[in-house]
């Protein structure tokens, strides 16, 4: 029985109840192996109205080779109808890698003693923003530790000001996202003041045992408040929320139930679901092996789980990083992801200096070691149209606002041409000839492919003006 789980409650004990998740594994196991109740949920994807947690835990469950496949079908046309082949680019920026916490699989946990710590200064931040503005792009999701004394909340506000007031030649960042520990609601408004785009925080673990023994000691101890902290931005008026698990910290099924069950605790509770959902997974970094960690995933689950998300959360927007190779960002791409990181570096100072001289200090290790022109080139070759865009925030399109316009599909008609006119930037500032060569004649060719006429008209004339110098247009 079943009495404690209630999905509008701020409670994390009740919207992310153990007991329905144990439910919904046990729902999942029997439900699996019954084709025809398989072929019906994958039949009710396809209509773009998204799935239950029960019911995306049975797909998940389900590893029949001829199912999986047409799950894999439906998730591409879902990705096809709401993302089109456009794929939106970010890096992250690691500021402090001081952190007061006790993760266990994350090296900058206090007691790693051979990591060096480092806190950029503001003039180290104008540095690593103008590295990055050289390399092209104009988002960014801004990574710091936990440490009330070195990395208090003002450090980072200031911080923010200082990446929002940074231009170098024709750059600018021009989305700021914000991954830091779970704050007060006071602290989550002066956030959302500072103009930050999305509040990302993972909350690794949703099994509240498990969490507690991953996270011994520090204030991220606290399962409740962590879990909770979605609830107190919203409460703050932030809009647009991240979530994501770390797979491989527990079993995968229990989180990837756990994630949906947050998913549709927002949505019940503010009215709108998450804006993302990361799908990072276990990998080596100083101080932490993969082999202590049994339930990493393989590669052919994390395609299940990325393909699934997508059939469930159909308006999500679903992140991979550079923990990932190449080989599996391709595949994992054509089953839903819509956003990628590119050039990353995951250490503190890594983009002025160069990996080799900051690397001592990186969080985890990149697999996808590519420049942002490589990953670039890589998505025109594969027919992508890599995306700067960030207008929606700059619009005031967030929260339900977002969510309506991309229900309604209407969404295209911005994203499309923003992710032209972008790329357009891109090609006449920072990429090489090679590439410049490729994307002018995908421009060329997406263009033609606008259907609306004015959107279309303005697009064209836009395009010319930005070859002509000017810059920052968007629908
Ligand atoms: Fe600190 Fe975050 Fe690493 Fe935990 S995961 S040790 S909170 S930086
Ligand atoms: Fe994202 Fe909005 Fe730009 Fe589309 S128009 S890519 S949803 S910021």
């Amino acid at each position: 029985m079943n009495t404690n789980y209630n999905p509008e409650s701020g409670k994390a004990g009740e919207f992310i109840c153990h007991q329905e998740i144990l439910d919904s594994i046990a729902f999942a196991k029997e439900k699996s192996a019954d084709k025809e109740y398989i072929s019906s949920l994958i039949e009710k994807a396809r209509e773009c109205k998204g799935l239950s947690h029960k019911e995306a835990a049975a797909l998940l469950e389900c590893d029949d080779p001829e199912l999986v496949s047409r799950m894999f079908e439906v998730a591409r046309e879902i990705k096809e109808k709401f993302y089109g082949n456009r794929i939106v680019m970010f890096a992250p920026l690691y500021l402090s890698n001081y952190c007061v916490n006790g993760c266990v699989y994350c090296p900058y946990h206090f007691k790693n003693k051979t990591i060096p710590r480092r806190k950029l200064t503001q003039e180290e931040i104008r540095r690593e923003v103008t590295a990055l503005q050289d390399m092209g792009h104009k988002r960014l999701a801004l990574e710091a530790g936990e440490d009330p004394r070195n990395n208090p909340l003002e450090y980072i506000l200031e911080s923010i000001k200082t990446i929002y007031s940074t231009h170098h030649r024709n750059g600018a960042i021009r989305r700021v996202n914000v991954n830091i520990a779970a704050t007060t609601v006071e602290n989550y408004r002066r956030l959302r003041d500072a103009g930050i785009g999305t509040y990302i925080l993972f909350q690794e673990t949703y099994h509240k045992e498990n969490y507690e023994a991953l996270h011994p000691t520090g204030p991220k101890s606290n399962y409740a408040y962590h879990t909770e902290a979605m609830d107190r931005a919203m409460e703050a008026g932030i809009d647009d929320v991240g979530l994501g698990v770390l797979y491989g910290l527990n079993t995968y099924l229990y989180d990837f139930i756990g994630i949906l069950m947050h998913a549709e605790h927002l949505e019940a509770r503010f009215g709108v679901g998450p804006h993302t959902i990361s799908v990072p997974r276990i990998c080596p970094a100083d101080d932490i092996n993969k082999e202590d960690f049994p339930d990493a995933i393989s590669d052919e689950l994390f395609c299940r789980i990325v393909a699934v998300l997508r059939l469930a959360v159909p308006y999500t927007g679903l992140i991979v990083s550079t923990r990932e190779s190449a080989a599996t960002r391709a595949k994992v791409l054509e089953l839903g992801v819509s956003q990628l990181s590119g050039g990353s570096r995951t250490s503190v100072g890594g983009y002025a200096e160069g990996e080799e001289d900051a690397e001592d200090s990186a969080q985890f290790d990149v697999s996808d070691r590519r420049t942002l022109d490589q990953v670039v080139s890589w998505l025109l070759d594969t027919g992508h149209i890599p995306s700067f865009c960030t207008a929606c925030y700059r619009e005031g399109r967030t929260g339900d606002r977002f969510m309506q316009l991309v229900k309604s599909g209407n969404i295209a008609n911005c994203c499309a041409p923003n992710a032209l006119m972008t790329l357009k930037e891109y090609l006449e500032d920072y990429a090489s000839p090679e590439v410049k060569a490729k994307g002018e004649a995908l421009i060329a060719k997406e263009t033609e492919k606008l259907t609306h006429a004015k959107v279309k008209a303005i697009t064209l004339d836009n395009l010319r003006f930005i070859s002509e110098g000017k810059r920052d247009f968007r629908f």
